[in-house]
């Protein structure tokens, strides 16, 4: 990597014409302190009087940065040319950043914030700063960042092309299953389900709420009360500096903003609202730029994740050794997903109830809780759901989102995917016709490092976690065996007394 910058000190007075003598002297000496004999990596090519200030150039190489070295040229004469030449460093200006590093020619142009453009020449990319970034961004590491989303965005380029990152680990038995149709049409047929005017969104009814109890008890039975989970209720609204902290900002652009986002009113003054309120109701309209006036930017957005927001129950603490492992789920409440207008069916929701299984403990603790885990949720889909599905190894999202891979990924440390099989899809052999119902990582220490969480004993803290919905649940259950309880597996017969009895149309 090669880096170049051209900079001005704007100075509060002009220096007299003998400074250039004393300027090169500066150089001198700056070279030899900051670059040491040889400068290998890098050099002040410049200090000079130009008009009213100094001008500067600074070439670097390798891991040298030289916005660094202005800072510390500035404070490096700043009490020299004070005492000299009774004049001051006012402030700094950028007038040229170019940063040199290898790269291939990108497939789809790269944009940065804070970048004028990006030339491709001889195997490599040339990256025009935009000279007016702002020097508080960069003291805080802006420049660092920019080069470092620039590598992140040509590696995710290359490597989402390969497309290598599912690994079948388990198959279950293969069924004879008959049934063909899809699982939301027959539920809206029976009236279980009626989709609302808003997208994406369904009402359930009783008897759908009803097995959605029945997959709690099943839970409950198979993998809480033997691991001895507690529940909890996660807040469902997140501000933004949780998904700073878990990462989800990062990845805003790779779930296509996914996001619901929150604005809250600017005031609740009843005389702010009148207007709006006068306008609807003489139009029986909503004025949306009106609106739009009177909400302050969002402060965070509905629950995506569902355990980011845990955290803050643990975050800035010490946990006692003697109450770790620590268990708990979480099934209150929806969580929410801007996904693709063409969801059509129940399988793909904009407000998605899931359980939300988490543990946090020693790595020994977290990795023996993962595998039990694996083992009962196999257990469910193989004998109590008794459905055909995979576990597959992918990428977790954590890793996927920085453009690393499967070789970045640090020793137990994963996602399993659990696939059902959706028969009205088509044949098993296309992936297409598998749909993941549940997922399960272990995270190593990424959360309670993001948000300092440490245990009593100075371990490290490692967590995990799980999340499926009910509704990829009941419609992959449905899809496979049908709506005929008749043909419905015994161990979940178990469960079912009756259905309630909803209401009847005419
Ligand atoms: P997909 O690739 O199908 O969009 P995902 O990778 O976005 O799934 P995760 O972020 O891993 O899903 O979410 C965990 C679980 O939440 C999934 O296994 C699934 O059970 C459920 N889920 C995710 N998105 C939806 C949705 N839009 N509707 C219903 N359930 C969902
Ligand atoms: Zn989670
Ligand atoms: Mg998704």
């Amino acid at each position: 990597m090669e880096s170049y910058l051209k900079a001005q000190f704007i100075l509060s007075a002009p220096l007299p014409p003998e400074a250039n003598n004393y300027l090169s002297d500066v150089m001198e000496r700056a070279n030899q302190r900051f670059f040491g004999e040889g400068g290998k990596l890098g050099k002040i090519t410049e200090l000079k009087v130009d008009n009213n200030n100094i001008s500067i150039t600074i070439d670097c190489k390798g891991k040298g940065q030289p916005h660094y070295i202005l800072f510390r040229l500035r404070k490096f004469m700043r009490t020299e040319i004070g005492k000299k030449f009774r004049v001051g460093i006012r402030e700094i200006k950028f007038e040229e950043y170019i940063i040199t590093l290898p790269s291939e020619v990108p497939s789809k142009e790269i944009k940065i914030p804070f970048v004028k453009k990006i030339e491709y020449k001889s195997q490599n990319a040339c990256i025009y700063l935009d000279p007016k970034i702002n020097l508080d961004f960069v003291e805080k590491g802006a420049i660092e960042r920019i080069v470092g989303l620039f590598k992140t965005k040509l590696e995710m380029q290359k490597y989402g092309a390969k497309k290598e990152h599912h690994k079948i680990v388990y198959t279950s038995e293969k069924k004879d299953i008959s049934f063909r149709e899809d699982p939301t049409k027959i539920m809206v047929k029976l009236g279980w389900i009626r989709r609302t005017s808003y997208r994406n969104q369904w009402i359930w009814g009783p008897e759908i709420t009803y097995l959605a109890n029945i997959i709690k008890k099943i839970w409950l039975d198979v993998v809480y009360k033997p691991l001895e989970f507690y529940e909890m209720l996660f807040p469902k609204y997140v501000p933004f500096d949780v998904w700073k902290k878990s990462g989800h900002l990062k990845g805003l652009y790779q779930g296509s903003g996914e996001f619901y986002f929150v604005s809250p009113p600017k005031t609740r003054d009843p005389a702010f609202w009148e207007d709006l309120c006068d306008y609807y109701v003489i139009t029986k309209e909503i004025d949306h730029n009106l609106l739009l006036s009177k909400l302050a930017p969002p402060q965070g957005g509905l629950s995506y994740a569902q355990c980011p927001p845990f955290w803050q129950f643990v975050e800035g603490k010490t946990i006692d050794i003697k109450s770790l492992p620590f268990k708990v789920y979480d099934w209150n409440g929806p969580t929410y997903r801007y996904e693709s207008g063409g969801a059509h069916g129940l399988e793909r929701v904009d407000e998605l109830h899931r359980i939300e299984t988490l543990f946090i403990g020693t790595k020994d603790q977290v990795l023996e809780l993962g595998q039990a885990i694996r083992d009962k949720i196999k257990y469910i889909y193989e004998t109590v759901f008794e459905i055909e599905f995979r576990e597959v190894i992918v990428i977790p999202w954590w890793i996927e989102q920085e453009g690393r891979h499967e070789a970045d990924l640090a020793k137990d440390i994963g996602t399993f995917d659990y696939e059902a099989y959706i028969p009205y899809k088509g044949k098993r052999e296309d992936n297409k016709s598998w749909e993941e119902i549940q997922n399960l990582s272990i995270i190593g220490t990424k959360y309670p490092k993001a948000f300092t969480v440490k245990i009593s004993t100075g371990e490290e803290l490692w967590s995990g976690c799980a999340g499926g919905s009910f509704e990829r649940a009941i419609t992959t259950f449905i899809a496979q065996h049908g709506v005929n309880i008749d043909d419905w597996p015994e161990m979940f017969l178990k469960y079912f007394k009756d259905f309630p009895q909803s209401l009847k149309f005419c």
